[in-house]
């Protein structure tokens, strides 16, 4: 994490996480394991998973989605904040169910792109078909009779 990107550096106190962006996912981590883990929330437990997903080669961010998609987003399985022991320990097992779900969303994204386009041809079409110019009337004759 530490000297891989160019990011603004901050104040040292971040102590590991010294640049911005990675002590705001560091803290985003935390804040969202007080929310979802509440009194269960343990920070040594949390950062020693950030550690040892990081080693793992995990980005914090990706740490971050993942909790947040088992906690937030997916309703199929339930969560057990009392036996995370404190922490994220279950990120790794929910790994694999986010990328589905990731990939999942990025065609969903894709097909959405695709039906707009399509429905912009559509009214493009309609349109010419319109503006075909109507039949002339012959003059001095009158078609249409009103009563
Ligand atoms: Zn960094």
């Amino acid at each position: 994490m530490f000297y891989r990107e160019n990011e603004e550096y901050v104040s040292p106190q971040y102590r590991r996480y010294a640049h911005k962006e990675c002590a705001k996912n560091f803290n985003n981590i935390h804040n969202l394991a007080k929310r979802v883990l509440k009194e269960y929330y343990i920070e040594q437990r949390v950062n020693k998973n950030i550690k040892d997903f990081v080693t793992n080669g995990m980005t914090l961010k990706e740490i971050y989605d993942v909790a947040y998609y088992w906690y937030c987003v997916q309703t199929l399985e339930p969560v057990f904040p009392e036996k995370s022991q404190g922490g994220f320990g279950i990120v790794p097992y929910v790994l694999p169910k986010y990328q589905k779900y990731k990939a999942a969303e990025e065609m969903k994204k894709k097909i959405n792109k695709g039906k707009h386009i399509k429905d912009y041809v559509n009214k493009e079409s309609k349109k010419i078909i319109f503006e075909v110019p109507p039949i002339k009337k012959p003059r001095g004759l009158n078609f249409f009779i009103l009563k």
